[in-house]
């Protein structure tokens, strides 16, 4: 079995999945520890001298550049820990399946077969012939993110094994609570000390993404006039009116059930309150940033125009920045694209440059000031029992990393 296999089939034994219920405090669930120790303690073994796991699972260390590239920015590689709570995510038993064609099934589970089709994931035809990783069927695989980790920590046992390997330092980052939106938001970005990093946490080996939503939340707030509703004509003003114009008008065809590729939204997520103060949130998301700005301007818009209506002070839009498009910090550092095409190339990997729906740990990292696209893990199904990892595409992964570090051991 190979190093980042054998690793990949211990990690994922660890339980531990994040909790949205528990989102504030980091980490969200204790059981995040047992995977940041163990992380931290084979870091050490491994001869990152101060690998350290904190009070909020955080698990950061730092490989020395190899000989010659000690005067080189630090590149740093991060994953996260925790596996998704959208399926049942503890007593994960992996095994590998040698996948012969057909349906690629994980289990039987109360006699269904947990089965994933070609005509589900139509990539499944390039593993025929080959072995792959699978859950039971009771649970999911969390190679989401567990596949990320594996590959990291086995690229730094390599690293470490055939110090010839040219890279520059390495900061690496193992980060809780990605799945419930935490964002790496508790990294010490100057303690990490790295210039650019990558996450590793994409699907299907040869993915990259450098460009996702820019994204914020707006409050909107109705205060409303309360009279008898006997004598309420003309002097009456209902919040919970108010606010069914606002949501009237934003176009409806910018719905999340509407849209998709690189259309942006307008997503309502909660409403509350009585006919005397109402209020609702919103997500905002768009890809092109004047498109977003205008978005924006549209709450502003409407509120204005319904003030008017209805009185100075009745609508009030608090507009919150959440991240930003890493496209637009991106510019001007094409290297790190051109850097990651090469070392998938390098490794008889076609890559493929899949824009994120969503955002990522590194979306708020780069917000935060440190560059960092999204590289694939290999994995497949996220979030679902039905996923799995080619063992081809996790070994592949460790090489991609070698050839990317390598492409880092000169100036930029
Ligand atoms: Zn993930």
């Amino acid at each position: 079995m190979s190093d980042v296999l054998e690793r990949f089939m211990r990690y994922v034994q660890v339980d531990s999945q994040s909790d949205p219920e528990n989102e504030e405090r980091t980490p969200s669930t204790d059981r995040q520890h047992d995977m940041a120790r163990l992380l931290a303690d084979e870091l050490r073994a491994l001869g990152c001298e101060d690998a350290a796991a904190d009070e909020h699972a955080y698990v950061t260390a730092h490989l020395p550049a190899s000989p010659g590239c000690e005067g080189l920015p630090a590149l740093g590689l991060c994953a996260h820990i925790d596996s998704s709570p959208d399926a049942p995510g503890a007593g994960v038993k992996p095994h590998v399946v040698r996948y012969e064609g057909g349906a690629l099934v994980a289990g039987v589970v109360d006699g269904v077969s947990i089965e994933t089709s070609p005509s589900q994931v139509a990539e499944l035809e390039r593993f025929k012939g080959q072995d792959i990783v699978c859950s039971d069927g009771t649970t999911l695989l969390s190679a989401d993110d567990k596949a990320g980790v594996a590959e990291i920590m086995s690229l730094v046992a390599r690293l470490v094994e055939n110090p010839a390997l040219p890279h520059p330092r390495l900061a690496i980052a193992f980060v809780p609570d990605e799945e419930i939106g935490h964002g790496a938001s508790l990294l010490d970005i100057e303690a990490f000390g790295a210039e650019w990093a990558y996450t590793v946490d994409g699907g299907d080996i040869g993915e990259l993404s450098y460009e996702c939503f820019s994204a914020a939340q707006a409050t909107v707030r109705a205060h409303g006039v309360m009279v008898h509703p006997g004598s309420a004509k003309d002097v009456m003003v209902n919040a919970i009116t108010v606010l069914r114009e606002f949501d009237s008008m934003l176009p409806a065809h910018e719905r999340p059930e509407h849209t998709e590729g690189r259309d942006g939204f307008n997503h309502l997520m909660s409403i509350s309150g009585d006919a005397s103060d109402a209020q609702m949130t919103y997500i905002l998301r768009d890809f092109d940033a004047a498109k977003f700005a205008a978005r924006e301007q549209s709450f502003v818009s409407i509120a204005a125009l319904l003030n008017e209506r209805h009185g100075e002070g009745t609508v009030e839009v608090e507009l919150r920045e959440q991240y930003r498009n890493m496209a637009e910090k991106l510019e001007g550092s094409t290297f790190l694209v051109d850097n990651a095409l090469e070392a998938f190339r390098a490794c008889e990997v076609e890559p493929f440059i899949e824009p994120i729906r969503g955002g990522t740990d590194g979306a708020q990292l780069t917000f935060r000031g440190l560059p960092c696209p999204n590289l694939s893990t290999g994995g497949f199904n996220f979030h679902s029992v039905r996923e799995f990892i080619p063992v081809s595409s996790l070994e592949t992964m460790v090489d991609v990393l070698e050839q990317l570090v390598a492409r880092f051991a000169k100036e930029q």
